[in-house]
């Protein structure tokens, strides 16, 4: 599917393939949660479809899309780390250069999707940088990121970017309705405008774990036990915890610094957030803030999750002025 917010980029793209003008390599850029990976596989069918429709949209029904849709084209080639995060090698990216460097068995497009091509390591990218130079002909490379600054300038260099940006408030909204998704409003709010990450929030009760977090927050604030606000949080995703943590702080420097009105992640707690901004002062909140960003980066070692709620507790209970 071509997401409503991506219909401008899919004309692009379709316009330039219709005047051969495709460039041989595409760097998709953007937040998670836009679907930019969706987009680049409809776009890789697209190009490989024997009988696409007039906007370009691959029909579905030929061998090509039946080969695409089993996940055995042999002209098109995914490429991604072993797991989410993980390096993608040197081999890997070989392997590529070299099955690219092999004509295409039905006679058309080949097609190269680098998934996350953010993990490629130096020596992957320098070794894709080869083929970036001088690509085979009717060769397509699609890389995605949503980290591209991490690619070495003369990767991103020798591609044409494409940029996905968090739509209207209103389509994302209304796309969202037609999904069945519940508290879409606080959804979308909780996934910074991104719509699948607004999704994805849907599911493993994770709204109900976000109140949770609210709810310990208020309570310390209220002068609740710290101990036992930190045992109802250690066993929630610590992940998803420590980003909404730091949104909630987020949003008391926001207040502090622009006052009202400003666009808040947490904006059905604004009233509470408003009587806490008259509590913390921002040279606090900023100790708070460096705190958590040390946390979220310890966060893929083990770690005595009670112990570290007890801490991120007591730092906020002492980053307020008593009530
Ligand atoms: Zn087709």
């Amino acid at each position: 599917m071509v997401y409503p917010w991506q219909q401008f980029q899919w004309q692009k793209v379709q316009q330039q393939k219709s005047g051969a003008k495709l460039p041989h390599a595409l760097l998709m850029i953007g937040p998670q949660g836009l679907g930019k990976l969706d987009f680049a596989l409809n776009l890789a069918n697209s190009l490989l479809c024997s009988t696409p429709d007039t906007q370009g949209h691959a029909c579905g029904e030929c061998v090509t899309c039946k080969l695409v849709d089993a996940g055995t084209h042999p002209d098109l080639y995914i490429l991604q780390g072993e797991e989410r995060g993980k390096t993608i090698k040197v081999d890997d990216v070989r392997q590529l250069s070299a099955k690219l460097n092999l004509t295409s068995q039905y006679g058309g497009y080949q097609v190269a999707l680098i998934v996350d091509a953010h993990d490629m390591n130096i020596n992957a990218s320098n070794s894709l940088l080869k083929t970036l130079e001088e690509p085979p002909v009717d060769t397509v490379l699609i890389l995605v990121s949503s980290n591209p600054e991490k690619l070495p300038v003369t990767v991103r260099s020798r591609c044409q970017v494409i940029n996905f940006n968090i739509p209207e408030t209103q389509m994302a909204l209304s796309w969202l309705e037609d999904q069945n998704i519940q508290q879409a409003g606080a959804l979308l709010n909780l996934a910074h405008g991104a719509p699948l990450l607004a999704v994805g929030l849907q599911q493993d009760n994770l709204l109900e774990h976000h109140k949770q977090l609210i709810n310990a927050l208020l309570g310390v604030a209220k002068n609740q036990s710290v101990i036992e606000q930190a045992e109802q949080l250690h066993k929630l995703p610590l992940g998803y915890l420590l980003n909404w943590l730091f949104d909630w702080v987020q949003d008391l420097i926001k207040l502090h610094q622009c006052g009202d009105p400003v666009k808040l992640v947490h904006i059905a707690q604004q009233s509470e957030l408003k009587q806490l901004v008259t509590r913390s002062s921002l040279p606090g909140l900023y100790d708070y803030l460096d705190q958590l960003i040390k946390n979220k980066q310890l966060q893929s070692i083990p770690l005595n999750t009670q112990l570290l709620w007890e801490d991120l507790l007591l730092s906020w209970y002492k980053t307020l002025k008593r009530a």
